[in-house]
């Protein structure tokens, strides 16, 4: 048996197997050649001295052979000819529940309004180098749905271990790298992500179940309160008893839809604010408390940060904080803008972004009381526009220096920032309702206490960051799954207010194929 450790090293030893077998066989007092291998089962950085340490849990192995294990994908068997289940959107929680119908012996029918992986990133030059947002295909919309080219953090609050470690091994299984299952902060990148996704899709496809791309869902019908099928945009009617309604957080054509249909749906809180960029080696110097300019040397990751802080009795919050990472223009309709953040998998850039947002109330979303349930989506909808119109009617977005902003000064001058579509030096106190204004203001402010040196008109505020979770939720039954109404309908993932990020919506995904499955059983 191999025996379990725990340690704490300093990073040139954790990145080197010899220092690492060394100090180990110091520790154990044996000599270095019996022990045939370390295997990392967790690691973590521990910054919170000045000599920073890697708080390390490993496996030694010795006398035996060290055996070294993949995770290995399910056993799936083929599903041509059984009961079919539409699932609407190929994101996490649409390509998750799909293979787990497959495990289950049900045949899925993936309906994706995007395109492939590689044909979506035509889409994507589209819009950072000619401005135009496709409304099927952009940063959230296309094959593996906003996660693809996302940072691929593979963090979550949830706590059931077990249902994080199947998806991380899933992960594994489609060619993400095993370091994911070590890490304390996993994270994949956006260079790798698409062939992962890919690979998912073709394991689908190999076990007989279906995607349908350009296939954008236009009308789900509904009979005597139970689902009979969908209706594409091309007129197409595929009927099916249950349908997994995964599209999503960004897709207001079916929260219009379900509103229209009288399908019940509720405003939801979410959370709004701007995306600020750094240098990074300014972040390392702060995190790590090294030179800024000699910086965090070559054993240690681009530093992250996570803050939070009460303003005005609101949280305001780092969310999606991307090391080493690049803005992106997340918006999907045209006469908007949207941003949020990715990184690739070596995290090498310059800049480091997070969004920093503050929490939004239901009572925030008077203003547009007329709209309903569709509220909080109307407010959303109406900062993105605002943003656009004041960036000059482009994917410019409005910026500014963060000591500017806490000052109300527009800012002299933008230097060049990730976000490759360009910026526009605006007052971003335009931007915003006021009380949303005043809470980042004072907030930033904070931050630079907490963090000293953030604080600096080195950073620079793109505003919004608007998407950072669904601002309408389906409700749905807690036992069941189905929607509260509608018989054989499984609102799931983060458009429907069951997930936030990558690895919630995949394991909502899996639980709503297996209800599907227990209610055709
Ligand atoms: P989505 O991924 O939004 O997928 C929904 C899918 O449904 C889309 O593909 C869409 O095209 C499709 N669809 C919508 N309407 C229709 C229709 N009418 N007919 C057919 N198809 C439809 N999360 C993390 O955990 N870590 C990160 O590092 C991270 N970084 C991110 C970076 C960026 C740039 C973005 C945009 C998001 C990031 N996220 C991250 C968030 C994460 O991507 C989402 O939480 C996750 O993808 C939600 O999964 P989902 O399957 O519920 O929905």
């Amino acid at each position: 048996m191999p025996r379990e450790l725990q340690i704490q090293v300093a990073p040139e030893v954790a990145a080197q197997q010899p220092l690492l077998v060394n100090h180990i066989a110091k520790l154990m007092q044996v000599k270095p050649e019996e022990i045939r291998h370390v295997a990392i089962i967790k690691r973590s950085i521990d910054a919170r001295q000045k000599a920073i340490k890697i708080n390390l849990k490993v496996a030694v192995y010795w006398n035996e052979d060290y055996i070294e294990t993949k995770a290995q994908l399910p056993d799936y068997k083929d599903v041509s000819n059984k009961q079919e289940v539409i699932i609407i959107g190929a994101g996490p929680a649409g390509l998750f529940a799909a293979l787990q119908l497959i495990e289950l012996g049900l045949k899925p029918i993936v309906l994706e309004r995007g395109k492939d992986v590689q044909e979506r990133r035509r889409d994507l030059k589209a819009i950072n180098r000619d401005h135009i947002v496709g409304e099927d295909s952009n940063y959230c919309y296309g094959e593996g749905g906003a996660g693809t080219y996302s940072d691929g953090k593979l963090y979550t609050r949830s706590k059931k271990r077990g249902d994080v470690d199947r998806i991380l091994e899933l992960f594994v299984g489609f060619g993400a790298s095993e370091e994911i299952l070590v890490e304390a902060h996993p994270h994949i990148g956006t260079n790798k992500l698409p062939k992962i996704i890919k690979s998912m899709r073709e394991k689908i496809i190999e076990f007989g179940g279906k995607v349908l791309f350009d296939t954008r869902v236009v009308d789900i019908l509904v009979k005597n309160s139970e689902v009979e099928g969908v209706v594409t945009q091309n007129g197409d009617t595929i009927n099916a008893s249950k349908i997994i309604l995964a599209t999503g957080h960004s897709a207001r054509d079916i929260f219009e839809l379900l509103d229209r249909k009288k399908i019940f749906i509720e405003a939801k809180p979410f959370a709004l604010g701007v995306r600020a960029e750094h240098p990074q080696a300014l972040i390392d110097s702060i995190q790590y408390s090294c030179d800024y300019n000699t910086g965090r040397g070559e054993f240690l990751p681009p530093a992250p940060y996570s803050i939070v802080k009460q303003v005005n009795g609101r949280g305001m919050y780092s969310f999606c904080m991307c090391p080493g990472g690049v803005i992106a223009p997340c918006a999907t309709s045209p006469g908007e803008v949207v941003t949020n953040g990715w990184s690739p998998s070596k995290r090498d850039q310059e800049t480091a972004n997070s969004g920093i947002v503050v929490e939004l109330k239901l009572e925030d979303f008077k203003p547009f009381a007329k709209h309903g349930a569709l509220a909080g989506m109307e407010f959303q909808k109406a900062i993105e526009q605002k943003a656009w119109h004041l960036a000059g009617e482009t994917q410019r977005v409005p910026a500014q220096r963060m000591v500017d902003f806490t000052q109300s000064k527009v800012s002299a001058d933008i230097p060049k920032t990730s976000y490759v579509p360009g910026t526009t030096s605006v007052e971003l106190g335009q931007v915003f309702p006021g009380f949303i204004t005043q809470v980042l203001r004072q907030g930033f402010v904070d931050f630079g206490k907490s963090m000293r040196g953030y604080l600096t008109n080195e950073a620079i505020l793109h505003a919004p960051e608007s998407r950072t979770s669904s601002p309408v939720r389906i409700p749905r039954d807690n036992f069941t799954y189905e929607h509260l109404q509608i018989k054989g309908l499984y609102p799931c993932g983060e458009g429907a207010g069951y997930a936030g990020g990558i690895i919630s919506a995949a394991i909502d995904g899996e639980k709503c194929a297996i209800k599907c499955a227990e209610s055709l059983a």
